[in-house]
């Protein structure tokens, strides 16, 4: 694929964009008992450790959360994430 322009450089389209992560401060993410992830919703089959919408798990998992925040001071927060 080219854009058309001689000398132009190749940039591929992104097919999928990137998952945001929310930074989160230090003070509240210790304060605070935080309910973001697949364990703490509705949606989540704990016998299959699947999401009944279909969603992948992976980046929404409460041990992924806790090394994403660990590394970088921001997670992965699932935007269909239901609490009862
Ligand atoms: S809706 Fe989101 S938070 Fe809930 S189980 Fe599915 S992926 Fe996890």
């Amino acid at each position: 694929m080219s854009s058309g322009k001689p000398g132009a450089k190749f940039h591929p389209k992104r097919i999928r964009p990137s998952i945001k992560k929310d930074a989160i401060n230090p003070q509240d993410y210790l304060k605070y008992d935080f309910r973001t992830s697949c364990e703490d919703c509705s949606h989540f089959d704990s016998k299959n450790e699947s999401c009944t919408l279909g969603y992948n798990t992976a980046p929404h998992r409460k041990a992924q959360q806790e090394h994403d925040y660990n590394i970088t001071g921001m997670i992965a927060q699932c935007r269909f994430i239901e609490i009862d």
